[in-house]
């Protein structure tokens, strides 16, 4: 199977030069992706394509290059999770109860990035709303692992990972409520970054848990998702939890290349991390962790020390309460923020009904898969009088005491907490379906960033060994508020020294 174009560029701002030098065209760019992307349709990694309007946007880029008015990603092939709403192509959320939704306007983000000159390939499959760690839980269908046909990409965002993972496009989006983003980058083989809550607007983002949700970048290159970044992040007057300024920055836009660059130029040729103290948290590394995904990390902790940095053992005490914490507060906001689906404004409406109630219940009921169904349950459990002070209060002071445990580690004892995304590789399609524990499980190392709106992130370290050798394993990186560009230039020197994140699925 041929590559398509973009996979001959090393990265985003190779490409960008080869289009300044009209040796590749954004259409021929959007065509070949178009291709692979069909050629490649059992992945069930894209679940809206329609190329008339990818090569309209393709032309677009052409035009703006031609009279040199183009934006920094013009021509490069992307695609956005289909939570991002579209004024365009559908926006279901993988979601029987918007299956026909069109958007009357763009979500902040794409708009950001289209103006910025990105071609987008279409809409990425993900758990619907969401809610899951596996794809699984999409009304169309899962996504399959370009690795391993058999195994899950992880989730919510398995569509955008297993795109970039199979070269469809060059990025896409995604986002991450408690790991969304990091857990399917670490499972796909690709890099992927959570940023700090309130640096990328929410707007036209359907919401899951609107105090953890936050969108970011997935590609297999650190200096991408740099690139990504730039284009989505900055204050957005149209979403009132978006930080206005941040770290002496008057307006967060341009913030996170500018931290880049100045990291970038501190950073000594064998020794880019020198004087990096890295934070490993105990914690990260009980029991629960699979053998051949610990001996992958340590790897790679070695590997950032023989380029400077140094490791400090670390404690994060409250990390096992993050799940209870995580599943009451995510479920509590969870059923405010799907009340919206009623079946009278948009979405999905039952047939038949006596009277509103029924046509509310019934329109629910049939649209919702079980999952949403079963966090809407919980969600409204936990909030209801008389639990409300037993679960929902009492999960919000335990968020605090999380957010305290990084505060004290990352002021006092290291730059940046160094561990596993998720504590085994990818598993198969199926094993986790019936047991809904289990997957909440998975996501023990990647919720307390959330909970805490920390920026993370998942870089290709390693895979897993015997039946696992084909499955990737990611290494998680921590940083404090706003710290994004340290993040992306410890990254960015471990894909200097490794090459884990170029690495290509034989069978794709
Ligand atoms: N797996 C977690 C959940 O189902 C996280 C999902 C996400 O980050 N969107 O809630």
């Amino acid at each position: 199977m041929t590559l398509p174009l973009h996979t001959e560029f090393d990265g985003i701002a190779a490409l960008r030069e080869a289009l300044n030098q009209r040796k590749v065209s954004a259409r021929e760019l959007a065509e070949s992706a178009l291709q692979a992307a069909d050629a490649r349709s059992h992945l069930n990694a894209f679940v809206h394509v329609d190329a008339e309007l990818t090569l309209a946007e393709a032309q677009a880029a052409d035009d703006a290059l031609a009279k040199g008015s183009a934006g920094p990603l013009a021509g490069v092939p992307i695609g956005h999770k289909d939570v991002l709403v579209t004024q365009h192509w559908r926006t279901t959320a993988a979601s029987r109860m918007l299956e026909n939704y069109v958007s009357p306007f763009d979500a902040t983000v794409v708009e950001r990035l289209r103006d910025s000159g990105a071609v987008s390939v279409g809409k990425l499959n993900c758990d619907e709303f969401g809610m899951g760690s596996s794809t699984e839980k999409s009304a169309w269908g899962p996504t399959r692992n370009p690795w391993d046909h058999n195994a899950v990409p992880g989730g919510s965002s398995g569509g955008s990972a297993a795109a970039v993972a199979a070269d469809l496009v060059l990025a896409s989006t995604g986002t991450d409520t408690g790991g969304s983003i990091r857990q399917p980058a670490a499972l796909c083989g690709v890099s992927g970054i959570k940023p700090t809550y309130g640096t990328v607007s929410r707007y036209g983002m359907i919401a899951y848990g609107s105090s953890l949700d936050q969108a970011g970048p997935m590609a297999r290159r650190a200096l991408d998702l740099l690139e990504m970044l730039d284009a989505m992040s900055g204050f957005d007057p149209r979403d009132a939890t978006c930080v206005e300024a941040c770290q002496g920055h008057e307006n967060a836009s341009g913030r996170v290349r500018l931290a880049f660059a100045r990291l970038e130029q501190a950073g000594t040729g064998s020794q880019p991390l020198a004087g990096l103290r890295i934070g490993v948290p105990s914690e990260f590394f009980g029991p629960g962790l699979a053998p051949d995904v610990a001996k992958a990390i340590e790897t790679a902790l070695s590997q950032l020390e023989s380029l400077g940095a140094v490791r400090v053992p670390v404690s994060l005490p409250h990390t096992e309460l993050s799940i209870a914490a995580y599943y009451v507060i995510a479920t509590a906001e969870a059923s405010s923020s799907l009340s919206r689906f009623d079946g009278v404004r948009y979405g999905h409406r039952a047939r038949e009904f006596a009277d509103l109630t029924e046509m509310i219940s019934r329109s629910r009921a049939e649209a919702f898969g079980a999952e949403v169904q079963r966090r809407i349950l919980t969600g409204t459990y936990v909030l209801s009088h008389g639990y409300y002070d037993a679960y929902y209060l009492k999960a919000q002071r335990i968020r605090r005491l999380i957010a305290n445990d990084f505060q004290r580690v990352l002021s006092e004892q290291c730059d940046v907490i160094a561990g596993p995304v998720a504590p085994t590789v990818a598993w198969n399609l199926g094993e986790k379906s019936d047991d809904p524990v289990a997957m909440y499980l998975a996501d023990i190392y990647t919720l307390a960033v959330n909970l805490a709106g920390l920026p993370a992130m998942s870089v290709p370290c390693g895979f897993g060994e015997g039946a696992n050798q084909k499955r990737p394993v990611g290494l998680q990186l921590i940083g404090n508020y706003f710290d994004e560009a340290r993040l992306l230039y410890a990254g960015h020197a471990f894909q200097q020294a490794t090459d884990w994140h170029l690495r290509r699925p034989e069978q794709n």
